[in-house]
Parts: structure tokens; C-alpha cells; sequence
């Protein structure tokens, strides 16, 4: 079996749908034809357990940027307490316009379907913020997977696509850390594994990705971009063959090309150096999709959705690839710089003193140093959260706080290479091990 992921990018528009349309076509006549169906035969889903393709589950973000859109709402709404939200119609427009697009027949359930969710926003708004941010944050920002599934698996059915819409809440189940939600393994994979196969039988599933449920049924999120990490969730509790995710670049490049002119597509990829890019940054696919697939040792696929004829990339088991430099740029970094105030040394009980409040705190540390008396750490620039931890901090320790940084990471680095990405750039920390290089640098043309 095999787990098809495709993001916002992909279904932004009426276009995108139907191109996902023909993208599931196409795989369903191939895995067909594996299955010994002739070439020229319709495809056949829902033919019972005999049907001719591969069990597949295909897995779906908001469309285009709904979730930002819904994520502006959630915060006018709690700015503003009371009074109309011009978010809610913005997003209602967006998804009507598109249902619209799709369906001629104006009657059709979906038009219904979509109304009801968006129900379930106004109703939130309508009782005033009275529960944490965090948690109103999941049960309405949740909203767009459900209207992007809602259409399209409507769609698909209506082109004679066979498939089941499932509620991803009833299989990932989760504890409440609402918008960073921890899956709890042993319950979703029992939920996963009895209730999902089943369904098959009826043609394909397609569900949400990034969200969950807790014990009590309410809904969480598993951190933005998490629907990479749902299609890893299915694909390990259902052992799949493979994973699929979809994307507007031809497969995994050796550095983003909004930074690169030049950029290098990486057809193989072990999942170690697939883990460690994500881990630095590398925005491709989300970082945690990579350990349930590799201790499944699942194949994942890195694929365009705009360029089907080329193969893109595959992370797995592999055998000695070319190990291409690749970079990562992080912007928009902060330099944490932290000494103890009694200049005593930087040691394990301050460091884990340290480390505590950085995880209290919610700041998550992207590079750090330390030398007898100081230790260096590079955030992302969360201002609040920042001004939390550095107060938290001064009890004990003399911090400085420097900002509008760039972190640059080089997998499988040269000295030539570190040249290229240094040119106007002043190092503010350096770290270097056998395979990766972090620079912490300034623009010296900033602000010039
Ligand atoms: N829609 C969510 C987001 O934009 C999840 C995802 O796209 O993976 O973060
Ligand atoms: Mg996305």
C-alpha cells in the first residue's frame, strides 16, 4: 500500500484539484496495471477486495494559505473579543469560490457540507475567547483540512474516483499540547491498523493531514506544516511500501532556490542526511516525518505535482550516494549570549538550569556554543516568547540578545563552499563537524 500527501500548494485552486485528480488517475491505472488490469481499462476502485490497485490512503493540507488566513483570525479574534471577523468571510469566499468551480450542480452535498464547518467556526467566535489561545487555535485552524478533504474527496467521487473521506481525529490520537500535539503511538496504530483496511474495500481514503484528538475528543494540531508528519503516521501504523508527498519543487534540492540561483536536484538521499537537513531547516519536508518511515524502512518519495514525468527524489536505504554540499539558510535569527553572573563555569547544572528554561519557555535552539563562561545559543526570532525566556534568565545570568542574524547551514562542506555563502557576511559563530558546517552570520550591507 502506498501514502499519497499533497499540500496547500497543490490544491490553492479549482486547477489544482483537478490536476490532483489526474494525478490519482494515473497512479491508480498504474498500480492497476501491476495488478495485472489491462492497459486501456477504465480505472476500477471500490470492486470489492478484489479491486485492481493498491490500497491507498491520500493525505491533505488546507488549501493554499488557509491556514495562515485562519491562523489571522484566530488572533483578531482574540485582539478584538467581540464584533465581525473579516477573516471568516475571506475564507468562506475562498472555499465556496472553488466549491463552486468544481461542482455545476449547485444542490450538490458538498455546498452543505462546507456551510457546516464554517458553522463550527462561527460558533467558537460567537461564545467570546474564554478558553487558552493555544486550544481555540487548534479547534478552529483545524477547520481548513476539513474543508479541503470535504471537496476534494467529493470531487474525486464525482469523476468516478472511489473513495472514502476519513476523520483523521478518530485514528491520531494525541495528548493536549494544543498546536504541537505528541502522538500517542500505541493508541493510533490499534486505531490505524483495525479501522483503515477495512475501508479499502471501498476504493481509497483520503484524509487530513496535521490534525489529531485527544482522549476527550477534542481537536489538536501536530505544529505548522504537519501534514508531512500525518502521511509518515499512516504509512508506518498501515506498513505501507511507500510514501509520496507531492510538491512545486521537482524533488528535494540542494538548497532553497528562493536563496540559490543555482540549485542541484538530489535524486537519492539516505534518510540520516534526509533527517539532518530537516533538522536544520531544510523546508522540504517536515522534520519528524522521517524517523516513523525509517524505523518502518518505508521509501519516501519527493515528487512534483507539476512535473509528474520526472521521478524526483528517494529517501531510503542507499548505497553509497554522491554526497552533493547542500545548504540551508535560516533568516530572521536571534544570538542568545549567556554568562553566570558570578562567572562561575558553564557546567552541567547550569546547562540543564539553562536547557529547562529554553523547553519551559518554548524556544527552540537551532545552533549553539559554549566556551568556560558562556554558552551561545541561535533561535528563531519568537519575540514573546524571547522576552519570557531572557527574563527568566537575568535571575541568574548576564544575557545579551542580538538580533536580525542569518543562520547558514552546509551539509558536505568545502572550503570553497563556505567562501561562496561568506561574501558581505560576518561570522558571529562558527561550529564544524566531519560532515556539517553552522555559520551564524551579519550583513555587513545591512542596513547600508
Ligand atoms: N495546513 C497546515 C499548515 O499550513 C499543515 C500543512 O500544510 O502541512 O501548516
Ligand atoms: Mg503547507
Amino acid at each position: 500500500m502506498q501514502v499519497f500527501k499533497f499540500g496547500g500548494a497543490s490544491v490553492r485552486d479549482a486547477a489544482g484539484v483537478i490536476n490532483l485528480t489526474a494525478i490519482l488517475r494515473s497512479s491508480l491505472r498504474e498500480s492497476g496495471k501491476t495488478h495485472g488490469a489491462g492497459d486501456d481499462q477504465p480505472v476500477k476502485t471500490g470492486n470489492g477486495p478484489s479491486a485492481p490497485t493498491d490500497p491507498l490512503v491520500v493525505v491533505v493540507s488546507a488549501m493554499g494559505k488557509t491556514t495562515n488566513l485562519l491562523e489571522r483570525l484566530v488572533l483578531h479574534f482574540f485582539n478584538e473579543k467581540t464584533g465581525d471577523n473579516p477573516f471568516l468571510e475571506q475564507a468562506r469566499d475562498f472555499h465556496f469560490d472553488i466549491a463552486a468551480a468544481l461542482f455545476p450542480d449547485p444542490s450538490h452535498p458538498v455546498f452543505d457540507e462546507i456551510s457546516n464547518l464554517f458553522v463550527e467556526i462561527e460558533w467558537v467566535l460567537e461564545d467570546g475567547p474564554v478558553d487558552t489561545f493555544d486550544f481555540t487555535y487548534d479547534q478552529i485552524v483545524s477547520i481548513g483540512e476539513l474543508l479541503s478533504t470535504t471537496i476534494i474527496s467529493h470531487y474525486l467521487n464525482s469523476q468516478g474516483l472511489q473513495n472514502t473521506w476519513v476523520d483523521a481525529r478518530n485514528f491520531i490520537a494525541t495528548d493536549n499540547h494544543y498546536r504541537e500535539a505528541n502522538v500517542d503511538w500505541e493508541k493510533t496504530e490499534k486505531l490505524i491498523k483495525t479501522g483503515i483496511p477495512p475501508l479499502f474495500e471501498q476504493g481509497f481514503v483520503v484524509t487530513q493531514g496535521f490534525i489529531g484528538s485527544t482522549s476527550e475528543n477534542f481537536t489538536t494540531t501536530l505544529g505548522r506544516e504537519g501534514s508531512d508528519y500525518s502521511a509518515a503516521i499512516f504509512a508506518a501504523c498501515l506498513d505501507a511500501a511507500q510514501v509520496c508527498i507531492w510538491k512545486d519543487v521537482p524533488g528535494v534540492l540542494n538548497a532553497d532556490p528562493k536563496w540559490f540561483d543555482h540549485t542541484e536536484l538530489i535524486p537519492e538521499m539516505s534518510y540520516l542526511d534526509a533527517i539532518e537537513l530537516t533538522y536544520y531547516g531544510a523546508t522540504v519536508i517536515h522534520p519528524k516525518t522521517i524517523k516513523p518511515i525509517q524505523n518502518k524502512g518505508i521509501n519516501l518519495l519527493v515528487r512534483s505535482f507539476l512535473d509528474t514525468s520526472s521521478d524526483g527524489t528517494r529517501i531510503g536505504t542507499t548505497s553509497g550516494t554522491k554526497s552533493i554540499p547542500s545548504f540551508i539558510f535560516k533568516v530572521d535569527q536571534v544570538l542568545i549570549s549567556i554568562m553566570p553572573k558570578d562567572f562561575s563555569f558553564i557546567v552541567e547544572d547550569n546547562l540543564s538550569q539553562i536547557f529547562h528554561l529554553f523547553h519551559k519557555h518554548r524556544v527552540k535552539i537551532n545552533m549553539m556554543h559554549n566556551s568556560a563562561v558562556s554558552f551561545s545559543v541561535s533561535v528563531d526570532n519568537q519575540a514573546d516568547y524571547i522576552r519570557e525566556l531572557v527574563r527568566a534568565l537575568e535571575t541568574d545570568y548576564q544575557v545579551s540578545v542580538q538580533e536580525h542574524l542569518e543562520l547558514i547551514t552546509i551539509r558536505y562542506y568545502d572550503q570553497q563552499t563556505i567562501d561562496r555563502v561568506l561574501v558581505d557576511k560576518e561570522i558571529m559563530m562558527e561550529l564544524r563537524d566531519r560532515d556539517t558546517c553552522q555559520l551564524l552570520v551579519r550583513n555587513r550591507t545591512a542596513g547600508k
